[in-house]
């Protein structure tokens, strides 16, 4: 009888790219995959503890699964990903519906528990083994771990340090990829402009980069996420001067005091980001630039706060990503500091931040009007193909449009979240 499987994740594009890698896997042992958890044999929820929020959604799963073991006692379960940590007693102790705990990138336990062939585990977790990609976009990692340790993130912590693919692995990948149709990838990496500094000759992002571009069926090449003191001028004029790489940036800055960013451990300065981000600009001055904010991190006092709501007005980001602090244990933050900033001051903060973000968006995103863009067509939400500029912005198309293809498109409106518009061609024959 065909063992059935049911897969469910959260969290970052890494843990997406895991869950993929790990269902290809699933489906070379001749497993099949159901999406309903109640028909299946095996269920592995792949977590994510970057948020509160998260972590309930996978014990509110773990709940019904409780359930479900009692109904069916031969229902083998994992949990993977950033919930599970080196020690597990605990997790075992509270959880004794799960039967393998694996951290991320660390199949092992769940292929014990599939009986999958342990020989294959060394390294890249089955190296030539890729999922079969289900649109014209996809996401390769191209650097596992993080070696940054910021105080609030629990990243380094569970998925290791960092640990770079070797350049032909990523090649024969992205070369497969494209042969399925895939036109885009979006290399990934927690900080992925530390590619390379650990493999032999020292390769950089822009190396890779360069590398991939000669891939004639690959379109476009996106990066994240980005880490400022990692992003040298090498990396940026490669990005700058292929064509094939997009300029779409996702750059944390997380604070803009100094105090702040120094408590957090992000090992730069406000005014080091700002060259940064100057230096893109310069570079690139239309490149898309996204950022992502915690307000009320420990100690953060309304001056802190003023620092930042200056930095966003003064760098005007095309998108900002902002979270409200919250401890996670594990963490430095957690272990060493007060979570002092109260949740209304938090809240309120956060609120701050939005404005100014929406507001900004909208400006920016005005300024695409009568401007015509390149869009890949990546799908289609109800009856309207959408894509993406090579800034990163999101297009809806007023008319059909095949997926995969690149078409020209005038924008005719903008809204804060994204854009609207007419190819190019369909205008013409009108
Ligand atoms: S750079 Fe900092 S925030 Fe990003 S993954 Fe590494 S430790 Fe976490």
């Amino acid at each position: 009888m065909t063992t059935r499987y049911y897969l469910w994740t959260v969290g970052c594009q890494m843990n997406r790219a895991d869950s993929e890698k790990l269902a290809a896997g699933f489906d070379r042992l001749g497993l099949k995959a159901t999406d309903r958890i109640e028909r299946a044999d095996v269920v592995v929820l792949n977590t994510c503890s970057v948020r509160q929020h998260a972590e309930d959604r996978a014990y509110s799963k773990l709940g019904r699964i409780r359930d479900l073991k009692k109904e069916r006692p031969h229902l083998k379960v994992a949990l993977m990903g950033c919930m599970v940590g080196l020690k597990t007693d605990e997790l075992e102790r509270r959880f004794p519906q799960v039967d393998a705990f694996a951290r991320p990138q660390q199949f092992g336990p769940i292929m014990e528990l599939v009986e999958g062939p342990a020989e294959d585990l060394g390294g890249e977790f089955w190296p030539t083994t890729y999922a079969v990609p289900e649109g014209p976009t996809s996401f390769v990692p191209v650097v596992h771990g993080c070696n940054k340790f910021c105080t609030y993130c629990i990243v380094p912590y569970r998925r290791g340090r960092e640990k770079s693919r070797p350049m032909d692995e990523i090649v024969r990948e992205v070369a497969y990829l494209t042969a399925h149709g895939v036109r885009e990838v979006t290399l990934l990496g927690q900080t992925v402009e530390a590619y390379g500094h650990d493999l032999d000759d020292q390769p950089d992002l822009g190396d890779l980069m360069r590398e991939l571009s000669s891939l004639e069926r690959l379109e476009r090449i996106r990066f994240l996420t980005s880490y400022p003191r990692d992003m040298t001028g090498r990396i940026l004029e490669a990005i700058a001067a292929l064509p094939k790489v997009m300029e779409c940036f996702s750059l944390p800055v997380q604070a803009a005091s100094d105090a702040v960013l120094e408590s957090m451990r992000r090992g730069y300065t406000k005014a080091e980001y700002v060259a940064k981000v100057a230096e893109v600009r310069a570079l690139m001055p239309a490149a898309g630039i996204t950022t992502d904010i915690i307000v009320g991190y420990p100690g953060e006092t309304g001056a802190d706060f003023q620092e930042t709501r200056e930095l966003l007005e003064a760098l005007r980001f095309d998108k900002v990503h902002v979270a409200a602090y919250s401890p996670r244990p594990g963490t430095i933050a957690w272990r060493k500091m007060e979570d002092d900033v109260p949740a209304d001051v938090k809240s309120e903060r956060l609120h701050r931040v939005e404005e100014i973000e929406g507001r900004i968006s909208q400006e920016i995103n005005e300024r695409y009007v009568g401007t015509t863009q390149q869009i890949l067509v990546e799908g289609v939400r109800g009856t309207q193909p959408f894509g993406r500029t090579r800034t990163g912005k999101l297009v809806h198309l007023d008319v059909p449009a095949r997926i995969g293809s690149l078409v020209d498109v005038r924008i005719e409106h903008a809204g804060p979240f994204s854009l609207r518009g007419t190819p190019v061609d369909a205008l013409v024959t009108v």
